[in-house]
């Protein structure tokens, strides 16, 4: 049978936090910069069925695709580096397997058999990973398998490689595994031995790795390359050296200068096509090491302690700042501890103020505050989602005197419900994946402050909300100052805010971090950092 796609496996073995969703989305890079049709695939051991569910201090940020899948924050990584939207099938959780296993077995599709881990569980694994490569649309799949070879979870998954492995043939479909070569200072050596027991380990389950890519902090030299091909039964060209780096945006070409695309194509018995055409990435890179300007902004949120909880907003303004040659010193700044008293103190530093999503009360006064003190002092102002919901809370308090006006997810029984369930979650009562979520239209006003960083009319944004403005109170905001600028042209939900007579104060429903990649940097973080700089 002809083999259209090829699939690449990604493992990861001694310990986690890798990198193993940066190395998949730099090899896919690097593919596609040889003009090779390629995506990416997480598969997540744990037992949800997506993380939408999960605490953001759990497992950092919840990506949302085009197609409104709340996802694992390395779908971020794949769009950011490969300018490409990923969708539902790129995703996939052990509970989303077994959910499917289950309903067809309530169905009667496996009657009068015992339903098992092998062969239908693995079955179902391997079918959600040749959904995409069977879409006609790529070259090459690249799935990554989430967590560490030798934990319980993962073993049906790695025991589908070693299945499609065998069934598709090596030039088909190989593996690549990452892990650690450590340095022992007192030893003042780098070691090899945890990357033999974790390919042992994976070698147990059948899984002979092709391509060992090793994270290191020292160069490893031909004698330790040679030591971990022998011992790892793989080619010395086959092993991969990935030292560490000062920004994940170098890692494709520390992969090129490696050569990890060249090994890999040869294995898939692929040409190897043109060099890469990475034009583009090195003047950004370019740009981000050296910037001719520097800003300071303030991220206002509350779950200020895990980096990753704002992960795509963190790569956003990585994105804004290269466009404007500018180095964007990102600071977080807790909301629970922002008061009325302390609001100059902390923010008078900052050339921009952006207000976080999230979710529930904790922390809001200070988001209040800390909105009240940007529109009265002029300081450039994004908010996003939440952000946005605050931005007309404030507003209605502090300017319309509406005292104690409240969006109801925080105040059931506010008199003044400016910001109120959409009517469409009114009946809703499961949690996972029932929020309004992915891409909707929304047409802007023409010269509003939107329209002109957009320059244009028709825009689509990615959402995950249950609240909205409500359209009940739109004339009192727009005769005081507070214009709707950005409207769904189905629903009429308002989608952004903005304040005329302040130099640059908007507030978006959508997540426009989650468009913004290294080519397509997003146009209001790109604006947003203008105006700081100015300031
Ligand atoms: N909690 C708000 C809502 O559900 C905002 C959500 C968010 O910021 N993503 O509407």
């Amino acid at each position: 049978m002809e083999q259209k796609c090829k699939y690449i496996f990604v493992t990861g073995g001694v310990t986690s936090s890798l990198g193993k969703g940066i190395i998949s989305a730099s090899l896919a890079k690097l593919l596609q910069a040889r003009g090779y049709r390629v995506t990416i695939q997480k598969l997540d051991p744990y037992i949800n069925v997506d993380p939408g569910t999960l605490n953001p201090y759990e497992h950092g940020e919840c990506y949302v695709t085009e197609d409104g899948a709340e996802t694992d924050l390395d779908l971020g990584h794949y769009e950011r580096f490969l300018n490409v939207p990923t969708s539902q099938a790129n995703n996939v959780t052990t509970g989303k397997i077994y959910q499917t296993v289950i309903q067809n077995e309530r169905r009667g599709d496996y009657l009068g058999k015992t339903v098992q881990v092998v062969p239908h569980i693995t079955d179902e694994i391997k079918r959600r990973i040749q959904i995409l490569g069977s879409s006609g649309n790529y070259d090459i799949v690249i799935t990554e398998i989430g967590g560490t070879v030798g934990d319980i979870e993962s073993l049906p998954f790695i025991e589908a490689v070693r299945q499609i492995q065998w069934e598709m043939g090596d030039d088909n479909a190989i593996v690549i595994h990452l892990t650690l070569i450590p340095f022992l200072s007192a030893a003042g050596e780098l070691k090899t031995k945890p990357t033999q027991h974790s390919v042992r380990l994976l070698l147990e389950s059948g899984v002979q790795p092709d391509i060992l890519v090793c994270r290191t902090e020292h160069p490893l030299n031909a004698e330790i390359r040679r030591k971990v091909a022998l011992f790892c039964n793989v080619n010395v060209n086959a092993v991969i050296e990935s030292i560490d780096v000062s920004t994940i945006y170098d890692v494709p070409l520390v992969m090129l200068k490696e050569k990890l695309d060249k090994v890999v194509l040869s294995k898939l018995k692929l040409a190897a096509k043109q060099e890469p055409d990475l034009e583009q990435w090195k003047e950004f890179l370019q740009h981000i090491k050296h910037p001719k300007n520097e800003v300071n902004i303030a991220l206002v949120g509350k779950y200020v302690e895990l980096p990753d909880a704002y992960k795509s907003i963190n790569e956003a303004f990585i994105h804004a700042g290269a466009a404007n040659e500018c180095k964007v010193n990102l600071k977080y700044v807790h909301s629970e501890l922002i008061t009325d008293e302390n609001v100059s103190d902390k923010l008078k530093d900052f050339d921009g103020v952006l207000v976080a999503p999230g979710f529930g009360g904790r922390g809001i006064e200070g988001k209040l505050t800390t909105i009240r003190y940007v529109r009265e002092n002029k300081v450039p102002f994004f908010g996003i989602c939440l952000g946005m919901q605050c931005c007309v809370i404030e507003f209605a308090r502090n300017v319309l005197g509406m005292k104690d006006a409240h969006s109801t997810e925080m105040d059931e029984n506010t008199k003044f419900p400016v910001i109120s369930m959409m009517s469409e979650q009114k009946n809703v009562t499961m949690k996972g994946g029932t929020m309004r979520l992915g891409s909707y239209d929304c047409n802007l006003t023409k010269g509003s402050l939107a329209y002109k960083i957009y320059g244009k009319s028709k825009i689509s944004e990615r959402h995950r909300h249950r609240y909205e403005f409500n359209n009940q109170y739109q004339k009192d905001f727009e005769k005081n100052g507070m214009s709707l600028t950005g409207i769904n042209p189905e629903t009429d939900l308002c989608e952004i805010v903005e304040i005329n007579s302040h130099p640059f104060f908007i507030g978006v429903q959508f997540h426009p971090e989650l468009k913004s990649t290294v080519e397509a940097p997003h146009p209001i973080f790109v604006k947003f950092i203008k105006k700081a700089m100015e300031k």
